[in-house]
């Protein structure tokens, strides 16, 4: 590195980063189909089948606390925001590899502990553990997944094809993992400020599973195939719905109206919210750690979707030139910003 003007990273941000970081690496195989820029790469198998790969790393001190975080759902935890992504690509996980640096302030139970989640995940969404590596750190933990899945070719879904007027559709509820680390960061404060104060978490279970132990939508992917809806357009909801909308709409060339009175909100959340004195609609739009699906469909396949209680229509995608927009109870436009978590200066989700 010569003297030149040098740019921080909080300055640039996470996407643009990866953007420059990465714009220059040419293609040297027809197998590679898409690269960076989705939710996972897509790499040719066969005539009709590709491979997905995902990778998403958790780190002590940015991605979780574990003053309040156990190990074995941290493990498991690090396993969904993979399986998520290939999710996202409306495909099928197979297997996981899985690397960690250990500081030596973890002793070996710890380390199996956290393989206990890691295992339970691989039990339950059926994925195969099939390697990764081990060393230590400097200081903390960090946990890396890589996820690999399949699809038929023609199944894949991709952020850069919405289409104008297609329906804008979420599952599950969001805002919830969100809260849940509201509730356990207070708890963390009252801690310690006075160490016998015995944490009070009684009547937030809903909150906190959502923020410790998220489950990824393997089950949508199998919905969809049943309903016979293909989306026209995916993401998984990691950094909150305004980041992810405005990563559809930018990826594919169009503008968004999504209605706050259809926004999907767990009564736990909304009174929590306002305990917190935070507007809920704040919690959904740029909470994170959902990891729900947010997709598109057709308007003529409305009626397969109507009433299923997995998936809630929120708005609609527009013309490009009409923006990113918010349409509250009152019928006002609010125009949306992408706020999701920037990890250079918030730190936090994945
Ligand atoms: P997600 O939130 O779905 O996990 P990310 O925002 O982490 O996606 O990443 C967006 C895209 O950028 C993905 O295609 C990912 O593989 C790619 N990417 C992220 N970091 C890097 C990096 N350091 N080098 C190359 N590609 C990267
Ligand atoms: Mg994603």
């Amino acid at each position: 590195m010569s003297d030149e003007k040098k740019t921080s990273l909080e300055s640039i941000g996470e996407f643009k980063l990866i953007d420059e970081l990465t714009k220059d690496f040419k293609t040297h195989h027809s197998s590679t189909i898409y690269g960076v820029g989705d939710d996972a790469a897509v790499i040719q198998r066969d005539e009709n089948t590709v491979s997905l790969v995902a990778t998403d790393a958790l780190l002590e001190g940015i991605h979780f606390n574990l003053m309040y975080t156990p190990l074995m759902h941290l493990g498991y935890k690090a396993v969904m925001v993979n399986l998520s992504d290939i999710y996202a690509m409306n495909g099928t996980a197979e297997q996981i590899t899985v690397t960690i640096a250990a500081s030596s302030r973890f002793p070996k139970e710890a380390l199996e502990e956290l393989y206990k989640g890691i295992k339970k995940a691989c039990d339950i969404y059926e994925v195969d553990l099939i390697g990764g590596d081990t060393t230590s750190s400097v200081s903390g933990l960090m946990i890396s997944v890589t996820a690999i899945g399949t699809a038929k070719k023609e199944d894949v879904v991709y952020r850069n094809t919405a289409k104008e007027n297609e329906l804008i559709v979420v599952t599950g509820d969001l805002g919830a993992a969100y809260m849940g680390l509201q509730i356990l960061e207070r708890e963390k404060s009252v801690y310690k400020a006075n160490p016998n104060i015995q944490p009070d978490l009684d009547g937030y279970d809903y909150l906190l599973e959502r923020q410790l132990k998220p489950e990824a939508r393997k089950d949508v992917v199998k919905f969809l195939k049943e309903l016979d809806v293909k989306p026209t357009s995916m993401i998984d909801v990691s950094d909150g719905l305004a980041s992810e909308l405005f990563h559809l709409c930018k990826q594919s060339n169009v503008g968004a109206q999504i209605y706050d009175e259809k926004l999907p909100i767990d009564t736990a959340v909304s009174t929590t919210a306002i305990d917190f004195e935070i507007s809920p609609t704040t919690c959904v739009l740029n909470g994170g750690e959902d990891y729900e699906l947010l997709f598109s469909i057709k308007q003529e396949d409305f009626d397969k979707i109507k009433g299923n209680p997995h998936m809630t229509v929120i708005g609609h995608f527009t013309a490009k030139d009409s923006g990113l927009y918010l349409i509250d109870k009152q019928g006002a436009a609010i125009e949306l910003k992408a706020q999701g978590w920037n990890h250079f200066n918030e730190g936090k989700n994945a």
